[in-house]
């Protein structure tokens, strides 16, 4: 049933005026400053892109763009937002990568895209996709996975401001969106040994948890699952939970908890976002919310004056009512949504930059503008791995 997309062949000429275009658009508008403002991005789909459409995140997303252009993969996936130069560009030393495949109930595209009907095809397209962000960081010669704490302080001292920017490397966290891949509770274990860090247990609703769009609180399996994974240094990721479900969650786990990407409810009226009462449960556990920046997280629609201030209002949301040691971002960038769906001047991940433009000129101070972009994500990653 799955095919890898076809991409238009470029002439090795195409290729290198795009590499340079690409390359100068990267990298000329960021200065490496002495003390690097880097970033903890705790959500991004590598493995939705890389296994479904063959993206090669090696590359410039500007390359990736020129070679879909027109493409069946652009019409469903938008335009690239990641590629290694931009992310380094954008002075990213962590991101959580995820693993994501979707219930069969929920394609609809004309791609064919890892699905599953059962457990065991879910696991096997997770596996899958396991290999191929494996596959990428290997290739990238520039990115480690992290799965201890020494792993992450190992990746962080990469970004200490003696070290040039040439040396610097991104640590890859993996994450699971949709904990159906995880066959049975026993299985947990497994998952752990593959490196899985962290684990949100619905997109749609799953055998363990109701999500916002199909609700129900937590299973027995569910509870089942928690039990086993509480054995773990892992962090559970409440994302996409029904509201009942992540309630249920707060009771049955007692581990680090995060909400790793969308917005509060003030933006988006549904239980995809998140409630006062959630986030202030979130802040009691020391938890912290991931802010993204797709539209329909905005209630605007496409291309219409959604911008950098609209992401800098949620964030600043959750800073009025409990200071700035909460929030961060999840950005979701790439995850079923391309540039069109990002806020205007955001052309790729290197481009957050502006997000935190936006807060400084609130009057946001130094000290501020570092929690948010990485000291808040590696509060939990210190304390959970
Ligand atoms: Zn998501």
């Amino acid at each position: 049933m799955f095919e890898r997309v076809t991409f238009r062949r470029l002439s090795r000429r195409q290729f290198l005026a795009l590499s340079a275009a690409a390359a100068l658009s990267s990298f000329l508008p960021v200065r490496h400053s002495a003390d690097p403002l880097f970033l903890v991005d705790a959500h991004l789909d590598l493995g939705w892109n890389l296994t479904n459409y063959g993206r090669d995140y090696t590359r410039s997303a500007y390359i990736t763009r020129a070679l879909e252009t027109k493409r069946a993969v652009e019409r469903i996936a938008g335009k690239a937002m990641l590629g290694l130069p931009e992310l380094l560009a954008a002075q990213v030393a962590v991101l959580f990568g995820v693993i994501f495949v979707m219930p069969r109930r929920a394609v609809s595209s004309v791609l064919q895209i890892a699905h599953y009907a059962t457990s065991d095809e879910a696991h096997a397209w997770a596996l899958r996709m396991v290999a191929d962000i494996e596959r990428f960081a290997a290739q990238s010669r520039r990115t480690l996975f992290i799965r201890s704490a020494a792993d992450l302080e190992n990746i962080l001292t990469t970004w200490h401001p003696s070290v040039p920017p040439e040396a610097r490397r991104i640590g890859i966290l993996l994450a699971m969106e949709g904990a159906d891949p995880v066959r049975t509770p026993a299985d947990f274990a497994a998952w752990y040994a593959r490196g899985l860090r962290c684990v949100g247990l619905a997109w749609l609703r799953t055998r363990y948890a109701g999500s916002d769009t199909e609700p129900s609180g937590l299973t027995a399996q569910g509870e089942a699952l928690l039990r086993e994974m509480s054995a773990y240094r892992v962090i559970l990721d409440t994302a996409h939970l029904a509201e009942q479900a992540f309630w249920d969650c707060l009771r049955h786990w007692q581990g680090a908890i995060i909400y790793s990407h969308g917005v509060p409810r003030h933006f988006l009226a549904t239980q995809r976002a998140l409630s006062d009462a959630q986030i202030a449960a979130l802040v009691e556990r020391n938890g912290v919310i991931g802010v993204g920046l797709y539209s329909g997280f905005y209630r605007r629609r496409r291309g219409i004056g959604f911008t950098v201030e609209d992401v800098a209002d949620a964030i600043d949301y959750i800073c009025q009512r409990f200071g700035s040691a909460y929030v961060a971002l999840g950005s979701d960038l790439d995850g079923g949504f391309g540039a069109d769906h990002a806020p205007q001047g955001i052309q790729t991940i290197a481009d957050l930059s502006k997000v935190f433009a936006a807060l400084q000129s609130r009057g946001y101070t130094q000290a501020d503008l570092r929690a948010i972009a990485h000291g808040n994500w590696l509060r939990v990653l210190r304390s959970a791995l």
